[in-house]
C-alpha cells in the first residue's frame, strides 16, 4: 500500500469536519460488519522488569516482599484450567522484560527447576496446549531472533508494542530509564517474528509525548514491516492513562480527537489487519472508535484482571455485545490467532491440532 507521510500527518492533525470526513473513510474501509474479541485469561507470570517506563504500573520493586517475582506452576495452571471451565481459548502471559536479569526472580525460577524465565514460559505453554483448550499469546519484550524461534513452537501468536519510532523520547521521562524501549530493538524483533512467520500483534501509545511526525512515522514503519513480512494481525492503539504515583501523573492524557485521528489512520493504512482500542480503557467513547474503524476489542476475560491496568476492569461481554450490536455490527469471538493464519506455514503442528 503506497501512503505518503503527508497524507498520514493530514489525517492525524485533522481538524472540524475534516475529521468526521477521514472517520467516515476509514469505516469505510472495514472488510465486514463483524468486531470479533478474544475471551482469555491474563496470566502475569513475574512483575519483575528491567525496564522503568514513566507511565507503568505494572513494574513492582523486586526488594518489596509483595512484589509478584514469579506465579508458581500450580497457580497458572489452576487460573488456565478454571479459564477452561469457563470456555476461555486464549492464555495472555505477561512478564516484565528480562525479568531473569534479578537475582530473586532466578533464585525462584531455580525453585521450579528452570534456569531462565524463557524455558519456564515454555513449560508453562506446552503445559497449556496438553492439558487444555487454550492457546498461548505471549507479549514478553523484545526478544532475539533464536528465542521467538523456540517460542513459535508453543504460541498461537506474539505481541510486542512498537509503541512509538521516537528516539527522541528514549531521553524523556517516559522512556529515559528503559532500554527495552529502543525503537531500534523493538522493530527488530517485530521484524525477525516476521521472518520466522509468527503471527503478530503490535501497536503505538498514544499521548507520550509524541509529535503527529513521530506518531505518522511509527505508523509507516509497521505499515514497510507488514509489506514485506505479512505476519501483523492487529494494529492496538492504545491511550496514555495518567495513574496516581506514575512519574507521569501530571502528564496530559490524548485527547478524544487525537485517539479518533489516529485511529482513522491506521484504519486506513492497514486494511489488511485488525483495529483495536482497548475497550476497558475507553468504554464510555468506545462506539466512536467502531465509527472509526476498529473491529476487534482485543482479549476480554471473564476471570482475570488487565493486569497491566488494574484501574480499569473488562467490561462485561453482554455490554460489549450490546454496544456493538447498537451500532448494526456482530460480535464474534475469535482466537488468539486469526483465521488467516491457521495453517502450518504460520503454526506449529501442536498449536495446530489444538486448535
Ligand atoms: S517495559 Fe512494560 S512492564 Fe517494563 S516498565 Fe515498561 S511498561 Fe512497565
Amino acid at each position: 500500500m503506497s501512503i505518503s507521510k503527508k497524507d498520514v500527518v493530514a489525517i492525524l492533525s485533522a481538524d472540524g469536519d475534516q475529521i468526521p470526513f477521514f472517520m467516515e473513510k476509514a469505516c469505510h474501509q472495514r472488510s465486514n460488519n463483524t468486531v470479533t474479541y478474544s475471551k482469555n485469561v491474563f496470566l502475569p507470570i513475574s512483575n519483575v522488569c528491567r525496564n522503568d517506563c514513566g507511565y507503568c504500573t505494572f513494574r513492582q520493586n523486586p526488594q518489596d516482599p509483595k512484589t509478584n517475582l514469579l506465579m508458581y506452576p500450580e497457580e497458572v495452571m489452576k487460573i488456565i484450567g478454571h479459564g477452561h471451565d469457563r470456555g476461555c481459548r486464549e492464555a495472555l502471559f505477561t512478564f516484565g522484560e528480562h525479568a531473569d536479569e534479578n537475582p530473586l526472580v532466578l533464585e525462584a525460577l531455580k525453585k521450579v527447576g528452570h534456569e531462565t524465565i524463557l524455558d519456564y514460559l515454555y513449560f508453562l505453554c506446552e503445559e497449556t496446549l496438553n492439558k487444555t483448550n487454550l492457546l498461548p499469546h505471549s507479549n514478553l519484550g523484545i526478544l532475539e531472533k533464536s528465542e521467538l524461534k523456540m517460542l513459535k513452537e508453543v504460541n498461537a501468536s506474539m505481541g510486542l508494542m512498537l509503541e512509538t519510532t521516537s528516539e527522541r523520547i528514549m531521553k524523556t521521562v517516559a522512556h529515559q530509564h528503559s532500554p527495552g524501549k529502543d525503537p531500534k530493538k523493538r522493530i527488530k524483533t517485530i521484524k525477525n517474528a516476521g521472518k520466522l512467520k509468527i503471527p503478530f500483534t503490535t501497536g503505538l501509545l498514544i499521548g507520550i509525548g509524541e509529535t503527529v511526525e513521530e506518531r505518522a512515522e511509527a505508523l509507516l514503519e509497521i505499515r514497510k514491516i507488514q509489506d514485506k513480512q505479512g505476519h501483523i494481525q492487529e494494529i492496538i492503539i492504545q491511550n496514555f492513562c495518567s495513574k496516581p504515583g506514575i512519574a507521569m501523573e501530571d502528564h496530559p492524557e490524548p485527547s478524544l480527537a487525537d485517539m479518533i485521528r489516529t485511529v482513522a489512520a491506521a484504519r486506513i493504512l492497514f486494511p489488511d489487519c485488525g483495529v483495536q482500542v482497548p475497550p476497558n480503557l475507553n468504554l464510555e467513547v468506545a462506539q466512536i472508535f467502531l465509527l472509526t474503524g476498529t473491529d476487534d476489542w482485543g482479549g476480554i476475560s471473564p476471570l482475570t484482571p488487565d493486569h497491566v491496568n488494574p484501574e480499569a476492569p473488562w467490561p462485561e461481554l453482554k455490554e460489549l455485545k450490546s454496544l456493538t450490536e447498537d451500532l448494526g455490527f456482530k460480535l464474534r469471538e475469535r482466537l488468539p490467532v486469526y483465521d488467516k493464519f491457521i495453517n502450518s506455514q504460520y503454526l506449529s503442528d501442536v498449536v495446530l491440532e489444538n486448535i
